[in-house]
């Protein structure tokens, strides 16, 4: 066994090694070495991805010439299948972008914020520390985004989910679900919530998808649980919390 481990760990180092050597020579003029390298490495247990993706990028770059530099070797393996045939709209979406909404009670207090983020890879990540939202609301509550960008007069103004391709609603429906359909925000006895989740329903940058069509999108938190099938609203009940979602600095 000790002999057998030792052995493993020198083709290991050794793999790796190569690796690395491959990876320079590669870059001038060896891409099936460098194809090699990168088929053993995917075999060793100790081999990570990172390393590999940015070998995988290089001789794309070169093919593209001088322009295609920094941005090539940040992308992803899923952008880097198209990157071939539209360098030009992935170079553009590189951009991160990002939203915040501030959320107030019915009684224009406010509750907290939630900040969202769309990653390179188009999936969106929203945060939300609610603070002080109600006492006696202790367990999870539905939250959605909604279709309208207005709190007021009052939270009815921010319209139903957003869904914008005409689906029912809940996250276990097989009809659904909406785009604006999100999983429950837990509360605390204090009216305090953390929450964090990631959703490719839905957009910041354009698209048909996007929260910054014409009239903006606002978040909202109900009263009850969401069922996530019971459209249109998962029996959720009243909204207790309402943000505007407004476009903000990366
Ligand atoms: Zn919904």
């Amino acid at each position: 066994m000790k002999i057998r481990f030792l052995l493993g760990s020198v083709a290991l180092a050794a793999m790796l090694m190569l690796s690395a050597c491959g990876q320079d020579s590669a870059t001038d003029q060896m891409p099936a070495e460098q194809n090699a390298a990168t088929e053993m490495d995917a075999t060793a247990p100790e081999a990570t991805e990172a390393p590999l993706q940015v070998v995988d990028v290089t001789p794309d770059a070169e093919a593209e010439g001088d322009a295609m530099s920094a941005e090539s070797v940040e992308m992803t393996p899923a952008a880097e299948g198209e990157a071939a045939a539209a360098p030009a709209a992935e170079g553009s979406s590189d951009a991160a972008l990002a939203a915040t909404a501030q959320l107030q009670n019915v009684a224009g207090e406010p509750v907290g914020t939630a900040t969202f983020t769309e990653m390179q890879d188009g999936t969106v990540m929203i945060s939300a520390q609610i603070t002080g939202l109600e006492s006696d609301i202790v367990g999870p509550h539905g939250i959605h985004i909604h279709q309208t960008g207005a709190c007021t007069p009052d939270f009815d103004a921010a319209g139903g989910h957003f869904n914008p391709t005409q689906m029912q609603h809940g996250l276990d429906n097989p009809a659904g679900p909406h785009m604006g359909d999100l999983p429950n925000i837990q509360i605390d006895e204090a009216g305090n919530g953390a929450y964090e989740a990631t959703t490719d329903l839905f957009t910041l940058s354009e698209g048909d998808r996007s929260l910054f069509d014409d009239d903006g999108a606002a978040i909202v938190i109900h009263a009850e649980a969401d069922d996530q099938v019971t459209d249109p609203s998962g029996n959720s009940g009243a909204r207790i919390a309402c943000g505007v979602i407004v476009q903000s600095a990366p």
